[in-house]
C-alpha cells in the first residue's frame, strides 16, 4: 500500500536577475519534498516540487492547510487502483476538501506547489518521465522524447548600463540555442522601452522573434497608448498589457491591436479563464493564452482551464505556459501545446532545463528519465537536498 511518510517545506529567496545581488523585490519561492514508502535502489522515492516563479512562498497555507491533509488522509483516498501508487488527481481532491469555489488569493499557488511534488513521486514511482506519465494518466497514446518549442525569458531592467546588458544577455540566449526571447517593459518610459525593444530585437535578429511583457503594470490610459506604440514594432506578441481582471481595457486593446496578445499567467481558475474568454476581446484564432500549471492550482486546476477554453475555440496553439521551468516544459510536452517558456537566467536555480539538455534551434527533447528530472539540473537538486528533518511538517 502506497503512503505518504512526510512532507517537507521551506522557503528560499530567488532573483530576477543572473547576478543575485541586483534587488528583485524580496521574491521568495516555496520547495517542498513528498517522500513515499516506495523504494527504488534502497532509497525512498522523493517527489520535489515548488511554487513555480513570481508569486511567493506558500508556507503558511502549506503547512496549516493541504500537506496536512495528505498527511491525515487514508492512503486508499489518493492511491492508484492498485494501490503501489499515488494518484495525483485522488491526491488533488483531498488537498481541496472543505475548500469553496472563489477566493482564490494564493491557496491556488500552495495547491499547485504541492501538486508538481506529487506528479513527480507518481512518475517516479511509474518509472516514466512526467511528461509520459500524464499522458498515461490522461489515456493519451505514448510518444518518445518529444521536442517543445520553447523561448526564452528575461530582460528585466538592469539599474545600471541597461542596454547595454539587455543586448548581452540577448546575446548570451541566443549562445544558449534559443531564437525566440522575451522581455519585460513597463518600468520606464515607452521611450525608452522603445530603445529597449529596437535592441534587443536587433540582437535576436528581427523583432518577430521578440515577445515584449508589461507585467500588468500599465492602466487603461498607458496601456493604450503602448499598444498604438507597438503597433509598429511588429514584436511576435505583447503580454500582461494591463490589470488582468480589467476585461474592458484589454477588450479596447484587442480593438486596435492587430497582432498578438499573451494573458492568463495572473488568472488561477476555470471561472476566471471563462471571464477572460467572454469578455477580454482576445481573438482565439491569434492570441496567445500563458496560464502557469503551477499557480492554477497544479496540473487538475490547469486541465480545467484548457477544457473550458477548447469549448470556446481556443485551439492548442495558443498555449505557451508560464513558469520557465522543467514542470511547465513536461507539460506542454504531454499536453502537445504551442511550446514553453524557460528562464535560463532569471530565477535560478529553478529556471531551464536540466543540465545535461541542450536547446538546439529554439527547441528541446526531453529525456526519457523518470520523473520531472530536478535530480539532473545539479544547483536545483542541491537546493532541495537543504529539506532536512527540521522542514518536516506535523
Ligand atoms: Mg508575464
Amino acid at each position: 500500500m502506497i503512503e505518504i511518510k512526510d512532507i517537507r517545506e521551506r522557503s528560499l529567496a530567488i532573483s530576477r536577475y543572473a547576478d543575485a545581488s541586483i534587488s528583485s523585490g524580496g521574491l521568495t519561492t516555496s520547495i517542498v519534498a513528498v517522500t513515499t514508502n516506495v523504494e527504488r535502489g534502497g532509497q525512498p522515492v522523493i517527489g520535489y516540487g515548488f511554487s513555480s516563479i513570481g508569486r511567493f512562498a506558500q508556507s503558511g497555507l502549506i503547512r496549516e492547510r493541504f500537506a496536512r491533509r495528505l498527511l491525515a488522509a487514508e492512503p486508499l483516498s489518493f492511491s492508484s487502483e492498485d494501490a503501489t501508487n499515488i494518484d495525483p488527481m485522488l491526491a488533488w481532491n483531498v488537498m481541496m476538501a472543505g475548500e469553496k469555489p472563489g477566493g482564490h488569493g494564493e491557496r491556488c499557488v500552495a495547491v499547485g506547489t504541492l501538486d508538481m511534488a506529487l506528479w513527480d513521486a507518481a512518475a517516479k514511482i511509474a518509472d516514466r518521465p512526467l511528461y509520459a506519465f500524464i499522458r498515461k494518466t490522461l489515456d493519451c497514446a505514448a510518444v518518445s522524447e518529444p521536442q517543445v518549442t520553447v523561448y526564452a525569458s528575461g530582460g528585466y531592467r538592469y539599474p545600471s548600463d541597461d542596454i547595454a546588458r539587455l543586448i548581452d544577455e540577448v546575446d548570451r540566449v541566443r549562445g544558449l540555442g534559443y531564437t525566440r526571447m522575451k522581455i519585460k517593459i513597463g518600468a520606464v518610459s515607452l521611450f525608452e522601452d522603445a530603445r529597449r525593444i529596437q535592441g534587443a530585437a536587433s540582437a535576436l535578429g528581427s523583432p518577430d522573434l521578440l515577445a515584449v511583457d508589461a507585467m500588468n503594470a500599465y492602466d487603461r490610459q498607458t496601456a493604450l497608448k503602448a499598444a498604438g506604440a507597438l503597433r509598429s514594432t511588429g514584436c511576435w506578441w505583447f503580454e500582461d498589457v494591463t490589470d488582468p481582471l480589467d476585461f474592458e481595457t484589454w477588450a479596447e486593446i484587442a480593438r486596435i491591436f492587430p497582432y498578438r496578445i499573451a494573458a492568463g499567467e495572473s488568472l488561477f481558475s476555470a471561472a476566471e479563464a471563462e471571464l477572460l474568454a467572454r469578455y477580454s476581446g482576445l481573438r482565439p484564432e491569434r492570441d496567445i493564452l500563458l496560464f502557469d500549471p503551477v499557480h492554477t492550482y497544479g496540473l487538475p486546476g490547469y486541465l480545467a482551464i484548457i477544457d473550458r477554453l477548447q469549448a470556446r475555440g481556443w485551439r492548442k496553439r495558443a498555449w505557451w505556459p508560464h513558469g520557465g521551468h522543467l514542470f511547465a516544459l513536461h507539460v506542454a510536452a504531454a499536453l502537445e501545446l504551442a511550446g514553453s517558456e524557460m528562464n535560463p537566467f532569471s530565477f535560478q536555480p529553478f529556471g531551464g532545463v536540466a543540465d545535461d539538455m541542450k536547446i538546439t534551434d529554439g527547441s528541446v527533447t526531453l529525456p526519457t528519465r523518470p520523473g520531472i528530472g530536478f535530480e539532473y539540473k545539479s544547483r536545483l537538486h542541491d537546493q532541495f537536498l537543504t529539506l532536512d528533518e527540521r522542514c518536516i511538517i506535523t
